[in-house]
């Protein structure tokens, strides 16, 4: 029978803000409340350049309003922000965010320096976790709640902040960082596609030429597995405009179902037969994450069941050694074991690769920065 433990529901709703928070809105949703509260309708545009694109932190900096629409502005709207508790550097260039939620919750993203140019954010969808992975941090924060539109945004805006600063700071040619953020990966806290809408729209939000600007092409949703939303993400389009990843981490429903209890919900056969009726963007691929845990799914015979249930596919696997916490009871497999997965994998026509973990010197695995955060805090 399936478990209905393996998916939780929220201890709390998203927190309400008497005012409207400009960064909660899209570009439609920005015209259509200008025009709900009388304002010329053309200021619409011109409100979400700048809260967006120029990412202003007070009404008053949006110099071509005239002083009595920014004082109405002023009074109906707020451009209320995450807090910064902590950036935290690790050796391989690799930035740790922890941010804190208006109603004091932390969540965390990941700025990580690609090799070629420019920067990839790791995003949370949600403050902890719906599902019980065995083998994630995050989990065992439990699901506070789901986070708001704004939050995902503004994730995206602190880490853009960060780039500027110390592209402004450095002084020597070697400290130069990337200055342009051009990747985003939901695969920080939280299931996106358990927070559907918000990701949705914070995707809307975040592609707008008026805006970030971000490339759909270089934004990747991650899920767990959660089929009735990856049917919706293929149905809406979303599948059409950005990549989806998939963490997969077994091969066999009994492995599965331990290590990430979701399985019972949704098996191995379900999940695959949804990912192969998707309509996806047809120069994109779906990748699949495969976290390898010594002794559980690593073996040649998962190298075997991997190719199995990829075959025909346009799919990139992922592999990325266990990176060993607290919170979980697993180990990391030898580099040798790694190899021998990967060449495994290619041998038999995957293409795959090794995804090193980033920040192994300041908790990278999803949730652990700010599960020490509650640790201090506490
Ligand atoms: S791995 Fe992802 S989906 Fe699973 S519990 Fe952690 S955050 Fe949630």
């Amino acid at each position: 029978m399936a478990d209905l433990v393996a998916i939780r529901g929220p201890a709390a709703a998203i927190p309400k803000d008497p005012k409207v928070n400009l960064r909660d809105l899209d570009r439609e949703e920005t015209r259509a409340w200008v025009v709900a509260q009388g304002l010329p309708r053309y200021r619409a545009d011109q409100i979400f350049g700048w809260v967006h694109g120029k990412r202003v932190d007070s009404v008053e900096a949006m110099t071509n309003l005239s002083r009595a629409d920014r004082q109405r502005l002023g009074e109906l709207t707020t451009l209320r922000r995450l807090g910064v508790d902590l950036v935290a550097p690790a050796s391989d260039g690799t930035r740790k965010l922890r941010l804190r939620t208006v109603d004091g919750q932390l969540i965390e993203s990941v700025l990580i320096p690609n090799e070629g140019r420019g920067a990839t954010l790791c995003v949370s969808s949600q403050v902890g976790c719906a599902l019980t992975c065995a083998f994630c941090a995050t989990q065992s924060l439990g699901f506070r709640r789901n986070l708001a539109t704004w939050e995902i945004v503004d994730q995206v805006y602190q880490a853009q902040d960060l780039l500027a600063r110390e592209a402004a700071a450095a002084d020597t040619e070697e400290a130069v960082w990337p200055e342009r953020l051009t990747n985003l990966v939901f695969m920080g806290m939280g299931e996106p596609l358990h927070n559907y809408n918000q990701v949705k729209r914070a995707i809307g939000i975040l592609t707008d030429d008026a805006g970030a600007a971000i490339a759909g092409r270089r934004i990747t949703v991650s899920s767990a597995g959660l089929v009735p939303a990856i049917e919706r993400f293929g149905r809406e389009g979303l599948g059409l405009e950005v990549g989806l990843a998939i963490s997969l981490n077994a091969t066999t429903d009994a492995i599965r179902d331990r290590v990430m209890p979701i399985n019972t919900r949704w098996p191995i056969a379900e999940l695959m037969a949804t990912l192969r009726r998707l309509p996806i963007h047809r120069r994109r691929w779906v990748t699949f994450e495969y976290v390898l845990l010594a002794g559980v799914n690593d073996s040649d015979d998962d190298v075997e069941r991997l190719a199995a249930l990829l075959r025909g596919m346009r799919a990139q696997v992922n592999v990325i050694p266990f990176n060993p916490h607290p919170h979980a009871p697993f180990e990391r497999p030898s580099p040798r074991r790694v190899a021998a997965f990967v060449d495994g994998c290619r041998e038999r026509g995957l293409h795959a690769y090794t995804r090193t973990p980033r920040g192994d010197d300041i908790g990278a695995a999803c949730g652990q920065l700010a599960l020490e955060g509650e640790a201090v805090a506490g």
